[in-house]
C-alpha cells in the first residue's frame, strides 16, 4: 500500500478520534439528533471541509452539507451520517464522512478548472434515530420525501415534537434541504460493512448490490395467568411458552430460507405479570425481518404470523401481531455499482465482492427517492458493529481511499469534454436499478 495513502487513512483516523469525543456520555459514543455533541461534531467536520475550499451549510433538516461550488452543470454528492446510536462504534457513519472530507482535500488541484463535476457532501443527521425512532430524516428531507407531517407528529422521550427540536438546532432560516435533481450523476456511500461476510471472503473493500427491506412487527401472545403451584399443566394457557416455541420455530424457518438472504429477529420479550409464582398471561414483543426482495419478506411474514397462530391455539393463547414500520429493498444503481467495481480491481486490490446490506444506510433512502445511490463497504474486524469494539484497519481505509480515487477519476475522465466535443457523461439514470 503506498505511503501516500497509508498517511491519509491515519489522519482519517485521528479525526474518527476526535469526532469520538463528541458525545453526550462521556466514555462511550452516544451522539443523537440535534444534541450538543452532533453540534460539536459538525463543528469540527465544517472546520476540516473549509480549510479544503468547500463551502459549507447546515440545512433546514439539520444536515451538513457542503460544496465544491464551481457552478459545474454536474454534481456528484458523497457522504454518510454523523449521528449514533447509544454506545456506539467510532467507525459507523463518519468513516463515510472523513473519506469525502479527504476526497475533497486530496483532488483539491484538480477539483478546481477543468475538473467537469461539483463534488457535494452530506453528513446526514439522524440515520438512526436514536431521538425521535424516526430514521433517514436527514437523507429523506434530502431526498425530497419528508412528510411535513412528521415534524408535528413525531415526539423524542421528553414531549419534544421534531420540529422544534429542528428549530432548535438549526433555527428558522436554513436553506431548504431538498436536492435539486438536474445535474446530479448520483449519491456514493462508503460504510463500515457491519457483518463478518468480507472478512471471511478475505477481501478489503465490497460494492453493495442492493440493501434489503425490513419489516418491523409488534406482537403479542394472550394467555390467562394463574398460580405456579395448583394449576395444572394441562389446564394452562401460559403466553410465554406460546411465544418461545413460536421464536424458535421462526428463527428455524429463517435459517431454512438462508439462501434468499432472509432473516429474522425477535429482539424484545416482556412477560407479564413476570412472577417466579405466576403462569404468565402476557408476552409482547418484537420481530424484526429483512429480505433483498420485497416478496421473500412479504410471504415470510405471511407465513412467520400464521405459525404465531399456530402456536397460540396449541397453548390455548390468543395472537394479535401489527407492522409498525416497513421500508421497501432497493437495488443501487447499476451504471454507479459498475464503476465501483472497476474502481476496486483498478486500485490493484483482490477479488472484487458484491454483496447486499442487511442494514439500512441512508443510501436506501436516496435510492428509494429515484436518486442513483451506490456504496462501497470497508471490512470491519469480527463483523462488530453498533459497539464501541467496531473496528476497520488503517490499510483497509487506505484501500478504500484508493477505489474512491480510481472512481473518482474515471467518472471525471469520461465526464470531460473531450477536443470541445459535447460532454460524454453517460445518462446515469438511465442505468438505474429498479426498486424491488
Ligand atoms: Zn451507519
Amino acid at each position: 500500500m503506498p505511503s501516500l495513502l497509508l498517511e491519509r487513512a491515519r489522519r482519517i483516523r485521528e479525526r474518527l478520534d476526535r469526532l469520538a469525543l463528541c458525545t453526550e456520555e462521556p466514555g462511550r459514543i452516544t451522539r443523537p439528533y440535534g444534541s450538543r455533541s452532533l453540534g460539536d461534531a459538525y463543528a469540527l467536520v465544517n472546520a476540516w471541509l473549509a480549510a479544503a475550499g468547500l463551502r459549507t451549510w447546515a440545512d433546514a433538516i439539520g444536515n451538513l452539507r457542503a460544496s465544491t461550488a464551481r457552478g459545474r452543470p454536474r454534481r456528484l454528492l458523497l457522504g454518510s451520517h454523523l449521528d449514533s446510536v447509544r454506545d456506539a462504534g467510532r467507525f459507523d457513519g463518519p468513516l463515510g464522512v472523513l473519506i469525502a472530507v479527504d476526497l475533497a482535500e486530496h483532488h483539491r488541484a484538480s477539483l478546481s478548472s477543468p475538473w467537469p463535476f461539483d463534488l457535494e457532501i452530506a453528513g446526514f443527521c439522524d440515520e438512526e434515530g436514536l431521538r425521535f425512532h424516526s430514521t433517514y430524516l436527514g437523507s429523506r428531507a434530502l431526498a425530497g420525501v419528508l412528510d411535513p407531517v412528521v415534524l408535528a407528529e413525531t415526539r423524542d422521550a421528553d414531549g419534544i415534537t421534531l420540529g422544534e427540536a429542528v428549530r432548535r438546532f438549526v433555527g428558522d432560516s436554513a436553506p431548504p434541504a431538498a436536492l435539486p435533481r438536474d445535474g446530479l450523476l448520483g449519491y456514493v456511500e462508503v460504510h463500515i460493512e457491519q457483518g463478518p461476510v468480507l472478512e471471511a471472503r478475505g477481501a478489503p473493500l465490497g460494492v453493495v448490490s442492493g440493501i434489503a427491506g425490513q419489516a418491523r412487527v409488534a406482537w403479542e401472545f394472550i394467555g390467562r395467568a394463574a398460580h405456579a403451584g395448583t394449576t395444572p399443566m394441562a389446564l394452562r394457557a401460559d403466553a410465554l411458552v406460546a411465544a418461545a416455541r413460536w421464536t424458535a420455530e421462526l428463527h428455524d424457518f429463517a435459517r431454512h430460507r438462508a439462501a434468499e438472504g432472509l432473516v429474522a429477529t425477535v429482539g424484545r420479550l416482556e412477560v407479564t405479570p413476570g412472577a417466579s409464582n405466576v403462569v404468565p398471561g402476557r408476552t409482547t414483543g418484537t420481530l424484526d425481518l429483512r429480505a433483498p426482495l420485497d416478496r421473500t419478506r412479504h410471504e415470510a411474514a405471511m407465513e412467520i404470523l400464521a405459525l404465531g397462530e399456530v402456536h397460540a391455539a396449541n397453548q390455548g393463547c390468543e395472537f394479535f401481531a401489527r407492522v409498525e414500520q416497513e421500508t421497501p429493498a432497493v437495488r443501487c444503481d447499476l451504471g454507479l455499482r459498475g464503476r465501483l467495481l472497476t474502481a476496486v480491481r483498478a486500485a490493484g486490490l483482490p477479488t472484487a465482492v458484491e454483496l447486499p446490506s442487511g442494514a439500512g444506510h441512508d443510501a436506501a433512502a436516496l435510492a428509494a427517492a429515484g436518486i442513483p445511490s451506490a456504496m462501497l463497504f470497508v471490512r470491519c474486524r469480527g463483523g462488530v458493529s453498533h459497539h464501541p469494539d467496531e473496528y476497520c484497519s488503517e490499510e483497509d481505509i487506505a484501500a478504500a481511499l484508493a477505489a474512491m480515487d480510481e472512481f473518482l477519476l474515471a467518472l471525471a475522465a469520461e465526464s470531460r469534454p473531450k477536443n470541445g466535443a459535447a460532454s460524454k457523461i453517460p445518462d446515469l439514470a438511465g442505468l438505474r436499478g429498479t426498486n424491488s
